[in-house]
């Protein structure tokens, strides 16, 4: 390269020569290499390598080569082993490689995905997923999908929709004439849902003050008995797969009651949704096709790679309604204009990771690996339940496990020095005012073997917290 040479040519011939592209795959497949064996959590050596990033922005260009090798040697030590099998920490799930490399050609398009007439491919795919979950789910047939960042959005995007909906039956058009002053709607939800139900009622202006609280049993579910009294003014928010135990509120009985009075029932399925896609853990998800959104995320139970969540909504009209967006420059056609059900305009082609899952798998391998998940926690719980000093605290219906010591000190240090150990991960919580250890089984890549090597350094770390 010589020095007349402008950063505009010199780009042009790194996409023909593509020596970048080369590298950055090396780099990939040494960090896939170590991947399932390194520490789970970075080390202090690891950690303390991210001040190579600590620096001023550039005057001058650099090399692809130098910005790759800063980001491989300094960033790939640093990262969390969530990847693989050992990673048992908040709900997260892992990547299954057919997702990863399908990523990698779809980043390669780098097709913005909202309209039809942006990326024919990634609209036909969005079409297709969307049919493949209304029949894994067993949803109503006009059923919409919207492709959202995740969970939190999904929740927001289905708030949204029954917001909309639930005003427009009262005669006051949301779009035109606002929030202030609106006919007030009610929020009715567990005392126990997930914190980002509680951010989509603050975004949404309904305000956790005025949320209408449900008392919930010993598993953390909703007591239908306990609910108020419904009417056609209010949202249910339920819950599928409860952050801490994994349970699942009862849905026939409340959607059912809520049907009747023209409320609108939306679910919270970000994990647990994936338990009605297989035969024996379909007793948990009963009913859930009577409510009327759900929000659930690829990335977790599916083990997508991140950015992939789900907002499916029985009304298409009211999530359309409440998405909608009018341009001189936006000429919607007959096919499926993404940005119609979402709340971002130009988006990546997330469908992508979660179609090539969905086709890799199919039916069959969606319910092998979920109903591994709950296996393995399964397996986790027998196992650690047989060793002296740890409790389990929950009924292990699905993927999570809740385990304490004799005491809160005690269960805060054997957190500590389990997760230092490197061994596995998982994280610390709360759950019926005991400090606990939060086991949530969530990787494809979890062996028994994994369960075991785990449990044994839960026993290593309580031993050491005991001394
Ligand atoms: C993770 C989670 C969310 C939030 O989902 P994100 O994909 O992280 O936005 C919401 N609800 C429940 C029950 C969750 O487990």
């Amino acid at each position: 390269m010589t020095e007349t040479t402008t950063l505009q040519a010199r780009m042009h011939d790194e996409l023909r020569e593509q020596t970048l592209f080369d590298l950055a795959q090396q780099d990939v497949r040494a960090y896939l290499q170590t991947i399932l064996e390194r520490p789970v959590f970075p080390t202090a050596a690891a950690l303390s390598g991210l001040t190579a990033f600590a620096e001023p922005l550039p005057a001058h260009s650099s090399t692809a080569a130098s910005v790759l090798e800063q980001l491989h040697q300094h960033g790939s030590p640093a990262t969390v082993a969530t990847l693989g099998g050992r990673y048992f920490g908040f709900v997260t799930g892992s990547s299954l490689p057919i997702g990863l490399a399908a990523k990698q050609l779809a980043t390669y398009w780098d097709q913005n995905s909202a309209m039809h007439i942006m990326s024919p491919i990634t609209s036909t795919l969005e079409t297709v997923v969307e049919g493949w979950l209304r029949e894994l789910f067993n949803l109503p047939p006009d059923t919409v999908a919207s492709y959202v960042s995740g969970t939190s959005t999904a929740n927001l995007c289905g708030l949204a929709a029954a917001r909309y909906r639930l005003l427009e039956r009262q005669g006051w058009d949301l779009n035109v004439q606002g929030v202030f002053g609106a006919p007030k709607l009610r929020i009715v939800t567990s005392r126990q849902s997930h914190s980002a139900v509680l951010k989509a009622v603050m975004m949404l202006g309904f305000g956790t003050g005025n949320i209408e609280w449900v008392d919930v049993d010993s598993q953390g579910r909703i007591i239908p008995e306990a609910l108020p009294e419904l009417d056609d003014r209010t949202i249910v928010v339920l819950q599928a797969g409860n952050v801490n135990s994994g349970s699942f509120d009862p849905f026939t009985e409340i959607c059912q009651r809520a049907s009747a009075v023209g409320a609108w029932v939306h679910i919270d399925g970000a994990f647990g949704l994936w338990a009605g896609a297989v035969g024996p853990l379909q007793h948990l998800t009963q009913g859930m096709e009577l409510a009327h959104s759900w929000a659930v995320d690829g990335h977790k139970t599916l083990n997508t790679p991140y950015d992939c969540g789900i907002l499916l909504c029985a009304d298409r009209a009211a999530l359309a309604a409440a998405m909608q967006v009018k341009a001189s420059y936006l000429v919607m056609g007959e096919n499926r204009d993404g940005m119609s059900y979402t709340p971002e305009m130009s988006r990546r082609a997330r469908v992508v990771e979660l179609w090539a899952i969905l086709r890799y798998l199919g039916r069959e391998g969606i319910a092998e690996l979920v109903y591994g998940l709950h296996q393995r926690a399964t397996q986790f719980a027998q196992e650690i339940q047989a060793l002296p000093g740890f409790t389990i605290l929950n009924d292990v219906v699905f993927n999570q496990v809740v385990v304490c010591c004799a005491n809160d000190e005690l269960t805060d240090k054997t957190l500590v020095r389990m997760q230092a150990s490197g061994e596995c991960w998982a994280g610390g919580s709360i759950w019926r005012e005991r400090k606990v250890i939060r086991v949530s089984v969530c990787s494809w890549a979890t062996t028994p073997a994994d369960i075991t090597r785990s449990v044994a350094a839960f026993r290593q770390a309580l031993e050491e917290a005991s001394r």
